[in-house]
């Protein structure tokens, strides 16, 4: 039998980097099982709708590299995938239990609810349907349809059993009959709920796995007893534990800052995140951490997903990223730059491409050790793309390199622009310009950091930037030049 799992999203809001976890958990134990990844947008709660939300979602997959074998942008047999496409389908298929007296017509007005559920909240009771419309006889039934009232359609929750169902995470877990609601399937609109379409689709689309997110399990009887009263097997269901943060509350979903695109736009590397995300909540039973997509397919297992909620730890995600930024070639570091500067800073690239390359190269080189997130490249890169006017030469002083007047200011930067007048030397490579620099300096019998502070402050004007010797290797020899004289301009 072919395996066969979907996500079914509620375009409700941006895609959450725990459901991101959900459907790569998804993805990964179907890719193992050569299986079929279907998505489904479950849009039938109008109420709580947001409209670029499932086109949205559909873009975020794709550009993480999760892409579902099957639906709305690549459809298929069981299109369509939209369940406010399939009302037709629903309709069909809840006559069918009406027939059955596994769903009846519930005629209570909003009003009689409201109050119902105000009593039972007094009473400290839990709050449930009391069943009044179940025992209608079949005329009353009909002569409120006749009447054209608005009605609701409920599941008959059998009485006096338990409802079992077994979880690949947490066994086998069962509930008293008792404690299970006379769901509503269909509402007044005609609408089905999340509960009865989910099993509807899930059946039609031939779904044999259900993997989400473990908020979903009381809601799991109900589908338990559709199943049952449709005569269908059941999937088999992996309930995963949900994601928290550092102050132990599980992560709201309708937060921004934990929406993937978010991760995306602040240029998180998708690997880095699948990997990290792959790892919260799943146990590889090794010391290993970094897993490419294609090894997480051959380890990943099911059972080993842990019950208890996992810490989302940015942090961690911080070190998962840059490890990946550093393992990558330049060339692949600097496609990757520039597929992420396309999509969310055109205007850097555009600046970036009126240098060379080897300039730009250099620059991305020197920042591959230091980068958390990409997203900070262009804060850290602007002195190299920007002239500023003026600066304030009070960061030239640095007790701890032995600067403490603008006189020695001068006289260091003098120095370094001697040396670099000399064109006998090479400054074409970074080991050759650190050799002169060190000889020269030592043969005057300065200290290093008195030389290269000054210089580095005069390359960048910055408070931070790479080493003063990476910045001659990157700017060339005229260009530190020019860079040193204006500052020596500035200071006289
Ligand atoms: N539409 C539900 C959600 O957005 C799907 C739950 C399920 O996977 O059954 O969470």
């Amino acid at each position: 039998m072919t395996i066969v799992t979907r996500f079914a999203p509620s375009p409700t809001w941006y895609l959450h980097i725990g459901s991101l976890r959900t459907v790569l958990y998804n993805y990964l134990y179907t890719k193992q099982h050569d299986g079929k990844f279907m998505l489904r947008i479950e849009d039938t709660d109008r109420t709580r709708l947001v409209e670029v939300s499932a086109e949205n979602l559909q873009e975020v997959l794709a550009s993480v590299g999760l892409i579902p074998d099957e639906g709305p942008n690549n459809p298929g047999e069981k299109w369509p995938y939209f369940q406010s496409e399939r009302l037709d389908i629903y309709q069909t298929y809840i006559k069918k239990l009406i027939e059955n007296w596994h769903a009846y017509y519930c005629f209570c007005s909003s009003e009689r609810l409201d109050e119902l559920r105000t009593e039972q909240q007094e009473l400290g009771l839990p709050t449930k349907y009391d069943k009044k419309c179940r025992y209608l006889t079949p005329e009353e039934v009909q002569a409120n349809l006749d009447a054209w009232l608005p009605y609701t359609i409920r599941l008959a929750v059998p009485e006096g059993r338990d409802i079992s169902f077994t979880d690949t995470i947490r066994g086998k877990i069962s509930v008293p009959s008792k404690d299970v609601d006379d769901q509503v399937l269909i509402k007044t609109d005609w609408f089905p709920t999340y509960h009865f379409a989910v099993v509807v689709d899930d059946y039609l689309m031939w779904v044999t796995d259900i993997i989400r997110w473990d908020e979903w399990i009381p809601s799991t009887p109900k589908h338990v007893l559709l199943y049952e009263a449709f005569g269908w097997e059941m999937p088999r269901y992996s309930h995963v534990p949900p994601l928290i943060g550092n102050d132990k509350k599980k992560l709201s979903k309708r937060t921004w800052d934990v929406s993937v695109e978010i991760f995306l736009q602040k240029w998180y590397i998708h690997e880095a995140i699948l990997n990290y995300i792959a790892l919260l909540g799943w146990n590889p039973k090794t010391t290993e951490e970094i897993f490419s997509l294609s090894e997480l397919i051959k380890r990943f297992k099911l059972e080993d997903v842990h019950k208890a909620g996992a810490v989302f730890d940015i942090e961690r995600l911080e070190w998962f990223n840059s490890r990946y930024i550093l393992s990558y070639s330049i060339e692949t570091l600097e496609d990757k730059l520039k597929i992420y500067l396309r999509r969310y800073n055109p205007k850097l690239l555009e600046t970036m491409s009126q240098f060379p390359i080897e300039y730009n190269r250099k620059i991305l080189s020197e920042l591959q050790t230091r980068l958390k997130i990409l997203s900070e490249y262009e804060e850290l890169t602007h002195f190299f793309y920007h002239e500023k006017e003026s600066f304030d030469t009070s960061l030239f002083i640095n007790s701890k390199m032995k600067i403490s007047t603008l006189e020695e200011v001068r006289e260091s930067l003098e120095f370094a622009y001697e040396i670099l007048n000399n064109d006998t030397y090479n400054f074409e490579v970074i080991e050759d310009i650190k050799d002169i620099f060190i000889q020269k300096i030592s043969e005057a019998g300065k200290k290093n950091g008195q030389i290269l502070w000054p210089v580095r402050v005069a390359l960048s004007w910055e408070k931070f930037s790479p080493g003063a010797l990476e910045l001659i290797y990157i700017f060339w020899r005229e260009k530190s030049m020019q860079k040193i004289q204006k500052s020596l301009k500035l200071l006289s």
